[in-house]
């Protein structure tokens, strides 16, 4: 089986346009309020690095590494592979993913993250899967709305290959 990876999709111009419109969006936003940043690893840390240098408050910039699995009797469990390295209680927050599918990562990650209390916890994704949501997961940020296909580039990977294309491309299996 081949990969082709040649459909652009997403183009490095779009992305540009997407960063400038939800960096501005924060900035109104958060009204210099301090914020942590939790980009969420791997498929994050391009958008994260990106997000963070067109933010005009004071940043605490921190990574999570996490994925989701559904047990046979349950709705999902997290599992998390690197955790956080600052505390969030009171804290304004803002959860940076690269991509939102079912929604099971996002919603068990807010769950977890509400626990420790902070002062505000919001989710900035660069893109975006409605179709394939299973629960009401709605980011409070979103960036591109993308049909039903494995994309990859600008940070998202096929098996860790392909993130550091500065496009985003549709994956076809020939
Ligand atoms: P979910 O929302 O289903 O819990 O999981 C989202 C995660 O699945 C994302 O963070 C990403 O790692 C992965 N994912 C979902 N859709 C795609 C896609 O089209 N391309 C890539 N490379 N990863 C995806
Ligand atoms: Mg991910």
């Amino acid at each position: 089986m081949k990969i082709n990876t040649d459909e652009v999709l997403v183009s490095h111009a779009e992305i540009e346009q997407m960063l400038e419109r939800l960096s501005s969006e924060l900035n109104s936003d958060y009204k210099g309020e301090p914020l942590v940043v939790v980009g969420i690893l791997t498929g994050a840390f391009i958008f994260t690095a990106d997000l963070v240098r067109r933010l005009e408050m004071p940043v605490i910039v921190d990574f999570m590494q996490v994925s989701s699995y559904v047990g046979e009797f349950s709705t999902g469990e997290l599992k998390i592979k690197k955790d956080l390295s600052y505390d969030i209680k009171d804290r304004n927050v803002l959860i940076v993913e690269d991509i939102i599918d079912t929604g099971r990562t996002l919603a068990l990650l807010k769950e977890k993250l509400l626990e420790r209390q902070p002062k505000s916890l919001k989710i900035c994704t660069a893109f975006d899967k409605p179709s394939r949501r299973v629960n009401d997961l709605v980011p409070d940020y979103n960036g591109i709305t993308i049909p039903d296909e494995f994309i990859v580039g600008y940070g998202l990977d096929l098996d860790g290959e392909y993130r550091d294309f500065d496009d985003v491309r549709i994956v076809r299996k020939e």
